[in-house]
């Protein structure tokens, strides 16, 4: 098979299967491997990868699945990508996601609802939940996706692939269209857990574009890949295992227990913030979102309204017919979080909040490798079925988002069933402990 005949065929049957699906905003029709392809230097070298819609790609619209970018074709690529090229990956094409990345089933897209290849009546996860079903469906082996409060895990989870959300600072984010600052982060998407460390080993590192990117040396994340759990210390917190129903905790249970069973230890133990993660989170990610999202004003990029008035006309049509519902939501909270008369009851209380959530992970990595527990409180649900209601909808990303509060590094990895539908299990670790993250995924894998 020459990597020329994968493209090819990589973009016949995305054309073909996405009708179903809906994984895609553009398709590179015309997609082709890079020049000089060394196979004896890149592992990813001829290899199909699907991008994230929201990571600037040079000469190939790039929308963030909102009205205000439709049009948007950037004249730079994101770090990750210049990245991806060098290592001689093939380009096919960029996937839907929630606007802005802002939401948990990717229905709030300009370009339509994503279906679950499990189960087309139900939602695939968002906001990466194009990446993810592109990946369950067979459309590609590999795909980059964006986790700001669970926007990688939770899509895994719902279709039954790997994702890792790295250590804040381990990706770059030059290029990736922000969302909240302190919280977003590039990772990876794929069925198999080594596939994504290979992917990771090309994107982390230094980047003189982003000074939050650690100039830590990046370890070799293959190098985790078929070692044994003996000793491995396992943190199980009781608030995530009591958010789950019994069908579920059994399913988590049966990962933990052979996790034992191969010389583990398993210790239970509490995140007594648990319960306000899910209003600190959105006060802190809307209250970015809503500095982040000031630059689209309808003149430098994107869509602009017509017949306006005048210059402030331009601005406020061009934003309320070129926003969604769920930005506009977020914008209003952030930009009340943020005001002067209620920053110090909302912004600046959920900045301490976010110190507590920070030491309550700081006391368990004192005596843990790991914390292990459910993705998402239940399966993936059906389209049209949570997206009316906002709060329940924030409610369900209670498991994944202290993990961006933290900077910690976490993944979703199968752990089987529940109604027919996949679940995931939660591994997180200690900043820049990817590889505890990889050791621990990789043994479920191989154990299920
Ligand atoms: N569901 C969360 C939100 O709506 C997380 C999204 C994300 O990680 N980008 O904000």
């Amino acid at each position: 098979l020459s990597a020329d005949k994968l493209a090819k065929d990589t973009v016949a049957n995305i054309k073909d299967t996405d009708k179903k699906l809906n994984a895609w905003i553009t398709v590179l029709d015309d997609a082709k491997p890079a020049e000089k392809l060394d196979f004896s230097k890149s592992k990813l070298a001829g290899i199909p990868i699907a991008i994230k819609d929201n990571i600037i790609t040079n000469g190939v619209k790039t929308t963030a699945a909102s009205h205000i970018l439709y049009n948007y074709m950037p004249m730079y690529d994101a770090t990750v990508i210049s990245k991806l090229k060098k290592a001689g990956v093939t380009f096919v094409g960029k996937t839907n996601m929630d606007e802005f990345a802002m939401g948990s089933s990717t229905e709030h897209s300009y370009f339509g609802a994503t279906h679950n290849p499990w189960n087309l009546d139900k939602v695939p996860g968002g906001s990466s939940g194009g990446s993810a079903a592109a990946v369950a469906g067979g459309q590609v082996v590999a795909a980059l996706g964006s986790d700001t409060g669970g926007s990688i895990r939770q899509p895994a989870a719902f279709n039954g692939i790997f994702g890792i959300k790295p250590t804040y600072g381990r990706v770059s984010r030059w290029g990736l269209i922000a969302f909240g600052s302190s919280l977003d982060q590039i990772g990876v998407m794929t069925k198999r857990v080594k596939d994504s460390a290979e992917v990771l080993n090309v994107i982390a590192g230094a980047d003189e574009h982003d000074s939050t990117v650690s100039t830590r040396e990046v370890p070799d994340f293959t190098k985790f890949i078929g070692q044994d759990v003996k000793g491995l210390r396992v943190a199980v917190p009781k608030e995530y295992m009591e958010a789950v129903d019994g069908k579920m905790r059994e399913v988590i249970q049966k990962q933990i227990d052979a996790l034992k069973d191969a010389g583990a230890i398993i210790n239970e133990v509490s995140l007594p913030h648990t319960k306000y993660v899910v209003p600190d989170y959105y006060i802190i990610a809307s209250s970015e979102a809503s500095s982040n999202l000031q630059r689209y004003d309808g003149i430098r990029y994107g869509y602009r309204a017509k017949d306006t008035k005048n210059l402030l006309d331009v601005y406020v049509k061009s934003r309320s017919e070129g926003f969604g519902a769920e930005v506009k939501r977020r914008i209003m909270l952030g930009s009340f979080a943020l005001s002067a008369g209620s920053y110090d009851r909302f912004f600046r209380q959920a900045a301490k909040v976010r110190t507590l959530i920070c030491d309550d992970f700081d006391k368990i990595f004192a005596e843990n490798d790991v914390i292990v527990g459910p993705t998402t409180t239940e399966p993936a649900f059906g389209i049209g079925e949570e997206v009316s209601d906002p709060i329940k909808m924030y409610n369900n990303d209670i498991l994944t988002i202290s993990a961006n509060l933290a900077g910690i590094p976490a993944a979703s990895v199968p752990a089987g069933l529940v109604d027919g539908m996949p679940v995931g299990l939660q591994i997180m670790a200690k900043r820049f402990d990817e590889g505890n993250v990889f050791k621990t995924a990789d043994f479920i894998e191989r154990s299920n």
